[in-house]
């Protein structure tokens, strides 16, 4: 899993100047492909064989001056919880200031590595006097210039340096499926944890003392082991309004990540809206199982029959192309159908690691092929010649054809609708490749 770098600082120092120049357009490129556009103060980026996520924390506070200081202190907090690095950026054009030395003191009593990064040291003169931030009391500085690049190529040697590398930061992953708990805040993701923990059905096991995070818990369920990931836990610690949307997105995202299937939790009066389609969409992304679970059942007024299906219809029908979610309706309250969530995870995760034979594949795509011929290019017929899975968990499809690059979308997302039709693949995103033969 990658670490994450957080930069802290007050306003206009240039955090997010900064967070462009290592991100760069590095992040557009990888996500661009997907269509999906991320927040743009969350990031990945590499560097001598790095990779590694990088937050600008700055993107989060609320504009109101009054709780800016308090808003900043609360996001250096937050920072050292949740990273595993921190670049703690000052501006040498204004000098030392009284947050600095707010956010200096909090950085300062904690035990995570921090890089005093004095910005805007643009030329000779500026340079020098960055000199006066030594008097925040840290042993080193590193003066940069975010709008030119002076000095960033060093900051990022440093920041690599410090980080666990990739083979350290994947020795202490477990083996048993995570099962990650998603959703706005609020939705009932802790008490959907605490309700399976508390199951009768479920077994609570002691996690070794390896795992960094205090807030997974290991459970059993009908002879398999789960690690449940409750991503609100912490959050509850945050204050500031625009903090509460920062910590939830770290959480969320770092959750997703890690985990074999991501619960997205709606709180089925509230509907179903922006930030749901978001966090599915980037768990179909990272091709994680997906499960949406709609919350709060038994607030849910006058169950006539048909209401479960309309909400299912509802749901589908603002996440096109993804019928293959499985929605269940639930009550971590009174507990009901809670059972069903891991009932469900099981199943997707052993269809995540489903593997389907080659021949079996190729019989099947010269049928629906048949079926609906693929259309003329250029005067020539595109053809298929043949496909393989070339791995599972999570599966992933090559097909090899000529002209590649012509087939239609609506082609493709026919392929994909017939392997749903014959291999199911339920809550599983799959990936398609096309080849030139
Ligand atoms: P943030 O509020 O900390 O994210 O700061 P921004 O990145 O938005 O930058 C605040 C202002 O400082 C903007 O006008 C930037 O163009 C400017 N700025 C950022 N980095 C540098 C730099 O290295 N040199 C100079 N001269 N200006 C910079
Ligand atoms: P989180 O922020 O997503 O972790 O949400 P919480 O688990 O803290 O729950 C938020 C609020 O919703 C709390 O007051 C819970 O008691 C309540 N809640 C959670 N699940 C249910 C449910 O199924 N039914 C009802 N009526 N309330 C629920």
């Amino acid at each position: 899993m990658n670490s994450i770098v957080s930069i802290v600082g007050r306003p206009n120092v240039g955090k997010s100047t900064l967070f462009n120049r290592m991100v760069g357009s590095r992040d557009a490129i990888v996500h661009d492909e997907f269509g999906v556009t991320r927040d743009r103060h969350y990031g990945e980026t590499f560097w001598n064989g790095l990779n590694f996520t990088v937050i600008d924390t700055g993107g989060y506070l609320p504009d109101e001056m009054d709780v800016i200081y308090q808003g900043v202190r609360e996001q250096a907090n937050i920072a050292m919880e949740e990273s595993d690095l921190i670049l703690f950026v000052v501006d040498t054009a204004d000098g030392v200031n009284p947050l600095d030395e707010s956010v200096a003191q909090i950085l300062r009593e904690q035990e995570k590595p921090v890089l005093l990064v004095v910005n805007k040291a643009d030329n000779e003169h500026r340079m020098m006097s960055s000199a006066e931030f030594y008097s925040l009391g840290f042993d080193e500085l590193y003066p940069v210039s975010a709008i030119s690049g002076t000095g960033t190529g060093e900051l990022m040697d440093k920041i690599v340096d410090l980080l666990p590398g990739q083979d350290r930061a994947e020795e202490v992953e477990r083996q048993e499926p995570k099962i990650a708990f998603v959703g706005r805040p609020n939705v009932g993701k802790s008490s959907m944890v605490n309700a399976l923990v508390k199951s009768e059905r479920c077994i609570v096991t002691e996690i070794p003392g390896t795992t960094r995070d205090a807030i997974d818990s290991e459970i059993q369920y009908e002879d398999e082991t789960y690690i449940l990931v409750d991503t609100a836990g912490l959050r509850k610690k945050a204050k500031v309004r625009g903090n509460i949307e920062f910590y939830s997105n770290v959480r969320t995202d770092r959750a997703l990540r890690e985990c074999d299937v991501a619960i997205v939790i709606v709180d089925a009066m509230q509907g179903f809206e922006e930030q749901d389609k978001r966090i599915i969409r980037e768990a179909a992304r990272l091709n994680k199982g997906i499960i949406i679970v709609l919350n709060k059942w038994d607030t849910v007024p006058e169950k006539e029959t048909n209401l479960f299906k309309e909400f299912q219809e509802y749901v589908y029908e603002r996440i096109p192309m993804m019928r293959y979610i499985p929605i269940i309706s639930t009550s971590a309250l009174t507990g009901q159908r809670v059972d069903r969530i891991l009932e469900t995870a099981r199943q997707v995760i052993l269809e995540r690691k489903k593997k389907i034979s080659t021949p079996d594949l190729n019989d099947y795509l010269a049928k629906f092929i048949q079926e609906r011929p693929l259309p003329m290019k250029r005067g020539k017929k595109l053809k298929i010649q043949y496909a393989t899975q070339v791995k599972s968990s999570p599966p992933v499809f090559k097909f090899f054809m000529n002209n590649p690059e012509e087939l239609p979308p609506n082609y493709r997302r026919f392929i994909e609708k017939k392997l749903r039709d014959q291999y199911q693949f339920t809550g599983v995103p799959i990936t398609m490749v096309f080849r030139q033969k």
